[in-house]
């Protein structure tokens, strides 16, 4: 396994090849989430390519950004048990200079839901995922639906960018007792973990009242609350696959997304139905 520095060593590598490439971005402190990102990455393709780079420009004022888990050494392990060819790691100025050409979410589906909460993130988000695109020329790129909104408007800029890259959504995977698995799950305590079951637990009950039929939003979102009691919730919305707005629960086309505070930690967490 190759690890990576130097972005223009990273082009000659991947334009020097006529080989499909799978690529997985992450931030690192991998866990099993993105294990399975990189598993199928290596069974679709003859190289994989992974990025870890926690991307300050995705981050607002006030956010983690300074204390964002680090484990490279754990990382390239988790990396190389994988099968992965080639590990990019950049450092900041690597990939941003001052005064740079920007990228912009879309209007609407990039300033809701997280969006609202976090804007200008998505913005950050596409710029770093456009300037790796263009370092590895993926074929395939994987990401997670844990991050659902991502996502999709990825696949939104590779449409409206004309990118030449297949965009492919992987499943989102959870621990044992149901939680989401996060990087960010390092800063809950034990209780604080507990705590944070409440979420899948809400979006468990949530599957119980569209399996015995009720379709109805508020219906839905008032149980999901109930389950959340006393935790601080951002928002519990339900949309179509494409983040518009839906009447009611639309069977293989809705999306019900929870973000939550766990003490100082933000969590996010959802279901596609
Ligand atoms: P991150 O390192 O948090 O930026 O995530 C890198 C990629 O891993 C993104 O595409 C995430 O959606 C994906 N990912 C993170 N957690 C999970 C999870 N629990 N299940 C599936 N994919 C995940």
């Amino acid at each position: 396994m190759k690890i990576i520095t130097d972005k223009y060593e990273l082009q000659e590598f991947t334009k020097n090849t006529t080989k499909s490439i799978g690529f997985v971005p992450t931030m690192g402190a991998l866990h099993e989430g993105h294990i399975s990102l990189i598993k199928k990455a290596r069974a679709e393709n003859e190289i994989v390519i992974v990025s870890i780079f926690v991307n300050p420009t995705q981050f607002l004022a006030g956010e983690d950004f300074s204390k964002y888990p680090k484990r490279d050494i754990a990382d390239k392990k988790i990396c190389e048990l994988a099968g992965v060819d080639v590990v990019f790691m950049p450092d900041i100025s690597m990939m941003y200079g001052d005064d740079e050409v920007t990228i912009k979410a879309p209007n609407v589906r990039g300033f809701i839901l997280d969006g609202f909460t976090r804007p200008t993130h998505f913005d950050g988000v596409l710029q770093i995922v456009l300037k790796l695109f263009n370092l590895v020329r993926p074929t395939n790129a994987y990401f997670g639906r844990k991050d659902a909104q991502q996502v999709i408007l990825i696949k939104q800029m590779v449409e409206n960018l004309f990118l030449p890259i297949n965009i492919i959504d992987c499943p989102l995977i959870r621990d044992l007792n149901g939680l989401a698995l996060s990087s960010r799950n390092a800063y809950l305590s034990d209780d604080e973990k507990k705590e944070a079951l409440k979420i899948s637990a809400s979006l468990q009950n949530a599957t119980k009242l569209i399996v015995g039929g009720n379709f109805n939003i508020d219906a839905i979102k008032t149980a999901m609350l109930e389950t959340l009691k006393d935790v601080d919730v951002e928002y519990i919305e339900m949309v179509s696959q494409e983040l518009k707005s839906i009447k009611q629960i639309e069977l293989k086309n809705t999306i019900i997304l929870v973000a939550v505070k766990i003490g100082s930690t933000r969590l996010i967490d959802n279901l596609w139905i």
